[in-house]
């Protein structure tokens, strides 16, 4: 018989991400990308065993690239394994504190949340009735990036707004990214030896998304993203944190109405409506070195909304262990880490340069030096960790292989 496999799907608004994991160890046996889905110009592509395979699938939507998807997996072999389905699903609301089994009153909730998050929630959905009509004798989970933050104090997660709007709207901070920030406390505990009911973390999930949290005792109890994943840093194109005022003012003087100023937040500021040249990390470090004043600039703003951030995080506690890095920037600019750390010194952290310089990609280790609390770079794999809760809620994994496996 062949090892049961769990397929991981990351449904967006033109996108399709999967892999297929199996229930041992953390390594997927394939990965791969649908893009640019309902355009002409629409592709899929899958890693396996070392080789691209990418073909096109012009004009195809979710439905047809999860068909083209699964029409070559059972060419591979790799359809008949596949035993439980993950879904990411964005906005989970109050209703929604861990992973849930997907059933029709789980769908009706995911619905219903979607009014909170309409792009997002709308392209899981369409992603798992997809997937439930290709498979539908596989059992399929949701997980949340909203669910780890539940656990976060009404002091924390509200609004000072009439309370009308928190009951009659859903109006209050819910917070995101919270698979990575669940995957990311939980290693930091092992990596750094702390002890699971007794510890205080702060971990910078730094992507082009980017959120911070503060967590004790492997449950969250702040976190900088609000209702919407808009507030709290700065992004690669979203604004973070911004004073409504001024929101008003460019909107009576530019004439623009809500959707307008919706767009202009999420999708031009940010690193790129700083540096007027790219949301891109990596490309502002490069465009800075050589002398670019508003790549220079745009990363001075990063770093010093994360800072201040991380101060405001760190009063949410009532100790602090370390500080963890992740996502694409958290775990691969040395730069960006460098420069936090060393305006962190009024916590008790000090940077470790020549740690934190050569960190290999993709590696986890210490950058920080001294009695203070520590500072470490640590891969984010949210992934595994779907794969992980849907094996998991579907029962392929017997309670001590469950321990076992989130110890390993
Ligand atoms: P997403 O939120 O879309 O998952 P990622 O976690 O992949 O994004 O992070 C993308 C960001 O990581 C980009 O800003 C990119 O420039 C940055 N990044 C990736 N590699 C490097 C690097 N070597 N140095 C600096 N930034 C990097």
């Amino acid at each position: 018989m062949l090892s049961p496999l769990i397929l991981v799907i990351n449904c967006g608004s033109s996108s399709l991400k999967f892999a297929l994991f199996p229930l041992e160890g953390r390594t997927p046996v394939l990965v791969g990308l649908a893009e640019c889905l309902g355009q002409a110009e629409a592709s899929i592509r899958i890693d396996h065993a070392g080789t691209r395979d990418k073909r096109a699938i012009a004009n195809a939507g979710h439905q047809q690239a999860l068909d083209c998807l699964l029409g070559r997996l059972g060419e591979m072999g790799l359809l008949e394994p596949i035993s439980a389905v993950g879904h990411r699903v964005v906005h989970g609301g109050e209703r929604f504190t861990g992973s849930a089994p997907i059933t029709p009153e789980v769908l009706a909730d995911i619905e219903a949340c979607a009014q909170l998050a309409p792009l997002h929630n709308r392209a899981n959905l369409i992603g798992i009735f997809a997937a439930m009509k290709a498979l539908p004798d596989t059992p399929q989970v949701a997980v949340f990036d909203t669910a780890f933050h539940q656990t976060m104090p009404p002091e924390a997660y509200l609004y000072a707004l009439p309370r009308l709007y928190h009951s009659r709207l859903g109006v209050r901070r819910y917070g995101f990214h919270g698979t990575s920030h669940r995957f990311v406390a939980a290693e930091a505990v092992k990596l750094l030896g702390l002890d699971p009911d007794h510890h205080g973390l702060i971990i910078a999930h730094l992507g082009n998304g980017a959120s911070a949290t503060a967590v004790l005792n492997g449950r969250s109890v702040d976190t900088t993203m609000g209702m919407t994943p808009l507030e709290g840093l700065v992004m690669g194109t979203r604004s973070g944190d911004v004073d409504f005022g001024v929101l008003a003012h460019i909107a009576r003087h530019e004439g623009l109405d809500i959707d307008g100023l919706e767009a202009l937040l999420n999708k031009t500021s940010g690193l790129l409506g700083l540096s007027g040249l790219s949301g891109d990390c990596r490309a502002l470090q490069e465009a800075a070195s050589q002398g670019h004043a508003g790549a220079t600039e745009a990363l001075g703003v990063f770093v010093h909304r994360l800072v201040r951030h991380i101060g405001a995080l760190a009063m949410s506690l009532p100790r602090l262990d370390a500080l963890i890095f992740t996502g694409g920037i958290g775990e691969n600019s040395a730069l960006i880490r460098g420069r936090t750390l060393d305006h962190l010194g009024l916590l008790g952290f000090e940077l470790d340069s020549a740690a934190n310089d050569t960190m290999p990609r993709g590696e986890s280790g210490v950058i920080s030096r001294g009695a203070g609390p520590k500072a470490a770079v640590l891969p984010t794999n949210e992934e595994w960790m779907i794969a992980h809760d849907t094996a998991a809620i579907a029962g392929l994994l017997s309670n001590s292989a469950q321990n076992e496996r989130l110890a390993s």
